[in-house]
């Protein structure tokens, strides 16, 4: 039976089995489970939807197909190609992760927990996966959606955000899974959360509703409990976007901060929407820079890490593109192909669009 302490845990996999078989998505990282697909995949699939991710994919399969290729781009050609995706360290830790396969395993994968834990930005889950999914080794692969799953199935009502209830919960994938095809248990698992077993339930298409604790007791829904939530902070800032015949000024975000390696135009934080001189006057004071306003665009919202950033763009010409301490002027056709923030990158479309209307 299915209790917290004596770890005997046990589900029913060949329903789950059966299920998938006839269920599941077709995924462009699913008909080559090549390790280095399974691991640029997963890592896109953090904290992002499958149909985002599907289109990233493809593309990054065919810019970087080999952890070789990855290694020989640029860090500007990585980013670039994960411009969208946010959380851009990811984006480096693959990089920087190429870099030391080469280094170490002549480009090819490490098939043990010990050395792909010394692998830069590689987590339990992700090593779980490529374990899993890649070499068809004994191991959970827990992500959100199998902590879904399991807190409901065996009612489990601990905080997942505690890392003890994490290790319980590997603990407990780990002993479901069956001595053959236990891969298919853990992406059948992964593919019920992600389908089925959903922030709101729908139990009545589940293959494990018969033996589930969370539908017998009609409170499935109330599970997982996640005690940090993490509150977002409102920001607005004042975005200039100054132009000097083709060239723009922008700032490339600084290492170890939020933006690292990513373009942004200047931009003042303010407690809201300011005046059009107000800005003009900050312009002077902070960059040095004369300016003539040349058309104000719409806000644009831009979510990142705990921030909701609200900008206020405004387009701007100086006459002639003096220095200005810690930013750049950079030819806007270069420009489109250096990765930009999010927000910003909404900004510069644009101006594209409409460049002088
Ligand atoms: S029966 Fe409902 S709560 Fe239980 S595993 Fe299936 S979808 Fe989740």
């Amino acid at each position: 039976m299915k209790n917290n302490n004596s770890l005997h845990f046990d589900l029913d996999v060949k329903a789950l089995h059966r299920w998938f078989l006839t269920n599941k998505r077709d995924l462009p990282w699913r008909s080559h489970p090549e390790p280095y697909a399974v691991w640029i995949s997963e890592v896109m699939l953090q904290q992002t939807q499958v149909a985002v991710v599907i289109p990233f994919f493809e593309r990054w399969m065919k810019l970087f197909p080999t952890v070789h290729a990855l290694s020989e781009a640029t860090l500007d050609q990585v980013i670039k190609a994960w411009e969208g995706l946010g959380y851009y360290s990811r984006a480096r830790h693959l990089h920087e992760a190429a870099h030391y396969m080469m280094e170490n395993f002549q480009g090819r994968f490490p098939s043990s927990e010990i050395e792909l834990k010394k692998i830069k930005g590689l987590g339990p889950y992700t090593i779980g996966a490529i374990l899993s999914f890649a070499f068809h080794h004994k191991m959970p692969a827990v992500d959100g959606n199998v902590m879904r799953v399991l807190t409901r199935y065996f009612w489990i009502p601990d905080d997942i955000s505690q890392s003890k209830t994490q290790q319980f919960l590997r603990k407990v994938a780990a002993e479901i899974l069956p001595e053959e095809d236990h891969w298919v248990t853990n992406e059948a698992l992964i593919e019920l959360g992600a389908t089925v077993c959903k922030k709101t339930p729908v139990c009545s298409s589940c293959p494990l509703r018969a033996s589930c604790a969370g539908y017998a007791k009609g409170r499935s829904a109330e599970l997982p409990y996640k005690s940090l939530k993490m509150k977002s902070q409102k920001l607005w800032r004042a975005v200039p976007v100054i132009l000097c015949d083709q060239k723009v000024l922008v700032k490339r975000g600084e290492k170890g901060k939020v933006m690292s390696d990513l373009y942004e135009f200047p931009f003042f934080e303010v407690a809201g929407q300011i005046p059009l001189e107000e800005v003009q006057r900050l312009i002077l004071d902070q960059l040095s820079l004369h300016v003539i306003h040349q058309k104000s665009l719409e806000p644009v919202k831009h979510g990142f890490t705990c921030y909701q950033a609200t900008l206020f763009p405004e387009m701007f010409r100086t006459l002639a593109p003096l220095e200005v301490e810690g930013y750049t002027w950079i030819d806007i056709q270069v420009l489109q192909k250096l990765a930009l923030s999010s927000g910003h990158r909404q900004i510069f479309q644009k101006i594209l669009l409409k460049p002088d209307s």
